[in-house]
């Protein structure tokens, strides 16, 4: 079968490979965002990563601004995180009993992240927040959840009731599979609206086990929390018996050596990891409260388990990734991500192009859009074609943003000048794209 979009003469062998693909995968992916649906095109088939650069299977090089979607803090194929997984996979790949690797990880996140007295180590994001929602239910016998439009936890049942269509109002279904059961104890609630929260606690006394936030969105592009806004999410969960949940996926010991808390401070009871503290394979976590985590089999009677769970070339990518992420490196993924997202502005304000760039830590993402975006109806409302043309200006000069104008863009500490330079050479292009593309 064909897949054929615009831009496909670009990458003849990508085309190739995705036309196999797309025969034996639904889509030619195996995870939506990958396939370029949101700009059209060729999603380019990568080959290889060495330290800020992809290579994709025609041979042409970019400088990475997706990162993984955020693990490759330290970019692609670091000596020293390649060397502790060859040594790792040297000594054998998975036993299905512990292992001194999981408690070391345990101990880096526990030491890092002050709210998290006990972790658990799952494989995938996804799993971290279904099995925090679980906990959560179980410690408080509660059953409904509320999660904010345009916060993304995973592919979880009761967490897709997530934009903010009607259907989603209502709590139904926004997937064909998820049943209004499945959907139903799912509150969905604009984000940065406290007094939304609190007419949902007032509305269902005695009933919300938990609210789950992303402790920076990230996942609608950039949109930090208002001031005081996790916070007062906090104080509502105790006020009404129910679990604060901060879903560090994509902000956990990126945006700073303990993540999103590290900078707002703001204790959750329960809090998910994933992405850098796997530096690159599948491992993720969740944890917090002890008093909630003894809660979990067999310590307790809420089940939990994974075959791979803790698996020691994933801990041992993990832990030597985190052990390199000293403030040094913060400090330099901070500085390059400033000077990126500085760059991407000066540009897009010098063709006119109406945007709100917009920061969180070191993360970043641009709104085609007049004025802040502080939540999911106001991100909707961009110019989505501004962001096409400029993301395929970008690619064809090789650079590579996240094929959506929905999502963060990510920088490593190996974005050294040159890396930097190329991309502030592409850029005039790419904004005058922008301001030239039409509806
Ligand atoms: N939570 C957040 C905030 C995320 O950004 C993601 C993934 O992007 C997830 C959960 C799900 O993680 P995974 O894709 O590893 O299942």
């Amino acid at each position: 079968m064909l897949v054929s979009y615009p831009y496909a003469y670009d990458a003849p062998v990508s085309q190739t490979l995705f036309d196999r693909a797309a025969a034996v995968t639904p889509g030619g992916v195996n995870s939506p965002v990958r396939a370029f649906r949101a700009v059209g095109g060729t999603p380019r088939f990568m080959v290889s990563g060495s330290g800020p650069y992809l290579k994709d299977a025609d041979g042409r090089e970019y400088v990475d601004l997706v990162c993984s979607w955020g693990p490759m803090i330290l970019g692609h194929a670091h000596p020293e995180v390649i060397a502790a997984v060859q040594a790792a996979v040297a000594r054998g790949t998975s036993f299905g009993t512990p292992g001194e690797g999981e408690v070391e990880l345990a101990e880096e996140i526990v030491a890092r992240v002050a709210p998290v007295e006990q972790v658990r180590l799952v494989s995938s994001g996804t799993e971290a927040t279904m099995s925090a929602i679980r906990l959560a239910r179980g410690f408080t016998g509660r059953a409904k959840v509320v999660k904010f439009a345009g916060c993304y936890h995973g592919h979880v049942d009761a967490l897709l009731a997530a934009a903010g269509s009607g259907v989603a109002t209502f709590g139904l279904p926004d997937t064909p599979g998820v049943t209004g059961a499945q959907a139903g104890d799912t509150l969905v609630l604009p984000y940065n609206d406290l007094d939304r929260v609190r007419a949902a606690f007032a509305a269902h006394p005695g009933e919300i086990a938990c609210v789950i936030t992303e402790a920076s969105p990230g996942n609608m592009g950039v949109v930090p929390p208002a001031e005081g806004f996790n916070q007062g999410l906090a104080d509502l969960c105790r006020e009404n018996g129910a679990l604060y949940i901060s879903d560090e996926v994509m902000t956990g010991f990126r945006v700073s050596r303990a993540g999103w808390y590290g900078i707002d401070g703001v204790r959750p009871d329960l809090m998910t990891f994933g992405k850098v503290m796997g530096g690159g394979f599948p491992a993720a976590a969740f944890g917090g409260r002890a008093d909630v985590m003894a809660h979990l089999a067999p310590a307790g009677p809420v089940y939990q388990a994974g075959t791979l769970s803790g698996n020691p070339v994933a801990t041992a990518a993990g832990l030597a990734q985190l052990r390199l992420l000293d403030d040094a490196a913060y400090a330099t993924v901070d500085r390059v991500a400033a000077q990126v997202s500085g760059l991407v502005g000066e540009a897009l304000a010098k063709e006119g192009v109406v945007h709100s760039l917009q920061t969180a830590g070191n993360m970043f993402s641009v709104f085609f859009t007049d004025g802040r975006v502080s939540d999911y109806d106001e991100a909707k409302r961009q110019e989505a074609h501004r962001f096409t043309a400029f993301f395929h200006s970008m690619l064809a000069q090789g650079v590579y943003l996240p094929p959506s104008a929905f999502e963060s863009w990510f920088v490593s500490a190996a974005h050294d000048d040159a890396a930097v330079e190329r991309i502030a050479a592409a850029l005039p292009a790419a904004a005058r794209a922008a301001a030239e593309a039409a509806a």
